[in-house]
């Protein structure tokens, strides 16, 4: 049997640039499960139902929250933001790697059920650098932009529990080094040890290449 599939993790203020770089490990990253949340915010202009989240009632999501439907979640910006379970079971089951997209409550509650996730921050070049990609979004007031700072900084501090740190400077490079993240997981001992356990039982290394990860 093949080891369980891994659990990545992806932490940013927003304004960092952490949706761009999502786009370019799906085309990194096909085979990669992207979690969609679900949500009691409204639908920003351009988002679509079911790709960038379930846009749903705060009635629907507490009856969710309360049938335990959620891997976990977390209120953010006033609104509910949550990980459905069900549809990560079956392929990390079947060791296919799952992307998620949470706040650093939820990296937190992410770890604590699955202690071998991989928590990466996605840090902006600076702060002011924020501040003007906040703005440039035009989507949200002034209030709002604001109180999203408050929480950005906030998030920032919470970097510190993180695995890895990527600081978004420059696009392409942000996501190599998020794929070299994935990459190395990949060669992590404890993935392969069952594989390497039993070839080692089986009268020790083998003269033959070895499988591949
Ligand atoms: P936005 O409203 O800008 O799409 O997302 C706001 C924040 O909510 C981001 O920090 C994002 O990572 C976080 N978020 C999105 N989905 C989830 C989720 O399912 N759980 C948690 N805990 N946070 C989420």
């Amino acid at each position: 049997m093949g080891s369980r599939g891994n659990i990545f993790v992806l932490s940013a203020p927003s304004g960092a640039g952490k949706t761009s770089i999502i786009q370019g490990l799906r085309a990194r990253f096909p085979e990669f499960v992207y979690s969609v949340s679900h949500t009691t915010r409204p639908p920003r202009p351009g988002e679509q139902e079911g790709r960038d989240y379930y846009f749903v009632s705060p009635e629907t999501f507490r009856r969710m929250a309360a049938a335990g439907q959620f891997l976990e979640w977390a209120r953010v910006y006033g609104a509910d933001y949550g990980t459905s379970l069900l549809p990560l079971e079956a392929p990390l089951a079947a060791g296919q790697d799952v992307l998620l997209d949470v706040d650093p409550q939820g990296a937190r509650n992410v770890r604590r059920r699955f202690p071998d996730s991989v928590l990466i921050f996605i840090l902006p070049p600076s702060v002011a650098a924020l501040e003007e990609r906040l703005r440039a979004r035009g989507t949200d007031a002034d209030q709002t932009i604001a109180a999203r700072m408050e929480v950005a900084l906030d998030s920032i501090r919470q970097a510190i529990d993180y695995d890895y740190l990527v600081i978004n400077a420059d696009l392409p490079q942000a996501v190599e080094e998020v794929t070299l993240v994935v990459r190395a997981t990949g060669l992590r001992l404890s993935r392969r040890r069952p594989q390497l356990e039993r070839l080692l039982a089986n009268g020790g290394p083998p003269r033959h290449p070895w499988p591949a990860p």
